[in-house]
This record gives structure tokens, C-alpha cells and sequence, in this order.
């Protein structure tokens, strides 16, 4: 089957910016896992499904109606017909979508449509759990890592781009509790796959990660 490039880790860490750099250069597939956990915990709110439903939300999760549209910059997200783009990226959605995805009946509802992703000439899979559970096989699985401090910075530069201003240290405890809640969690707590290649990426630009991962999968 096709290969996969596997990148895992952290919020923060850049994997978004990455992976679709990564899919643009090679020409290949993008999943960006996170987006479905974000979206369930969405649609869950519409639906008026609680956050702690489990099986209401695995229900949820596996009668996703979402359709990724390839842009030039971005990919924009239409859950049941209504551009969610901006909309899944809020903190607000982002605390309930690491809640729902703590939740294992969550997590094998959307096991087959990531894994459907994979097709010629190949996925690059961005998430937590690509290397560990979905794509065990992948040829490459990277693990993305930077400081805590310098994933808030870079979270604030992100921010004010969009023209919010955020304090680093809210930023910074925001953060540390949503790596606490994805490393403690029972199903797919986030880790590296024994086979990942860790890398860290607090002082490196992005254009020099993006080469060196291609580096990596030419070797
Ligand atoms: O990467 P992103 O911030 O969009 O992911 C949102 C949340 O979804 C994460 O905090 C994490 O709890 C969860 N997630 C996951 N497994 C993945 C991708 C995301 O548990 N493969």
C-alpha cells in the first residue's frame, strides 16, 4: 500500500504547518487528524450531544459529514455543508476536542476514515497517535517536539497574526495542561512509536524541519 510519513507530537510543535509543506513538496495525500477530533466535538455541540456521552459521541464521530477542500494556502473544512475552518480552530473547541478524543469508542469511530487516507502516492498523517495506532506500518514516523515555551511563542505569533492578543503565560498553562491531558490519557496517550524519530524543533526554522524530513525519507 502507499507509504505514509507519520508525524506525531504535541500541540505546537508545528506539525500543521509542516506536515502540509511536507504533502505539498512530495505531492501527497494530508490528514490532518486533529481536524476530526476537533469537528466531533463540534458537531457534538450542534447536536446537542454532552461531552462525556460516549457512545452519543462515537455515534457522532462515525456519521461525520465532512468534506476537506484542498486550497492554495489552507484546506478549508465544511462540516455538514458550513465552512468550519476558522470555527474548530477556537481554544474553546480545541479543550472539548482533547476531551472527546480521550474517549475510546471516539477514537475506533474515526479509525477507518483516517486510515482511508492513505492512498497512492502517499499520506503524510499529522495527529498524536499516526506512528502508535493508525499507521503502525508507516516507513517514517517522525516525532515533532519544542519547548513548552516556545510552542506558547509561536502560538502567540499565530494569534496575533489573526489579530488576537493573548498573554504568553496563559498561553503557556493552556498548553501544559493539553499536553498533560493527551500524555495521561489510558487510549493513545501521546508518545513516540518506539520506531519514531524524535525532533526537536525549538530552534529550527520551519524550512529547515521541512528539508530535513525530506532528507529523511529519501535515505
Ligand atoms: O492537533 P490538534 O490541536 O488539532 O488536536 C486537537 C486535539 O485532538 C488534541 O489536543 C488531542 O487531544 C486530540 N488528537 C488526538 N489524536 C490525534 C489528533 C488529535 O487525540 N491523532
Amino acid at each position: 500500500s502507499a507509504p505514509v510519513l507519520a508525524i506525531d507530537g504535541p500541540g505546537g510543535a508545528g506539525k500543521g504547518t509542516i506536515s502540509r509543506l511536507v504533502a505539498e513538496r512530495l505531492g501527497w495525500h494530508l490528514l490532518d487528524s486533529g481536524a476530526l477530533y476537533r469537528l466531533t466535538a463540534l458537531a457534538a455541540g450542534k447536536h446537542g450531544v454532552a461531552l462525556d456521552d460516549e457512545p452519543g459521541l462515537a455515534s457522532v464521530a462515525a456519521a461525520l459529514d465532512v468534506v476537506f477542500v484542498a486550497d492554495v494556502e489552507t484546506t478549508r473544512i465544511l462540516l455538514e455543508g458550513q465552512d468550519a475552518t476558522a470555527t474548530i480552530r477556537t481554544e474553546q473547541v480545541g479543550d472539548a476536542a482533547s476531551r472527546v478524543a480521550a474517549l475510546s469508542a471516539v477514537r475506533d469511530s474515526l479509525l477507518s476514515r483516517q486510515r482511508d487516507f492513505r492512498k497512492p502516492p502517499g499520506l503524510v498523517a499529522d495527529g498524536r497517535d499516526m506512528g502508535t495506532v493508525v499507521f503502525t506500518d508507516a516507513p517514517l514516523k517522525i516525532f515533532l517536539t519544542a519547548s513548552a515555551e516556545e510552542r506558547a511563542r509561536r502560538r502567540q505569533l499565530q494569534l496575533r497574526e489573526a489579530g488576537v492578543n493573548a498573554s504568553l503565560s496563559s498561553l503557556l498553562k493552556e498548553i501544559q495542561a493539553r499536553d498533560a491531558r493527551d500524555m495521561q490519557r489510558s487510549v493513545a496517550p501521546l508518545k513516540p512509536a518506539d520506531d519514531a524519530i524524535t525532533l526537536d524543533t525549538t530552534r529550527l526554522t520551519i524550512p529547515e524541519v521541512v528539508d530535513r524530513l525530506t532528507e529523511l525519507l529519501t535515505e
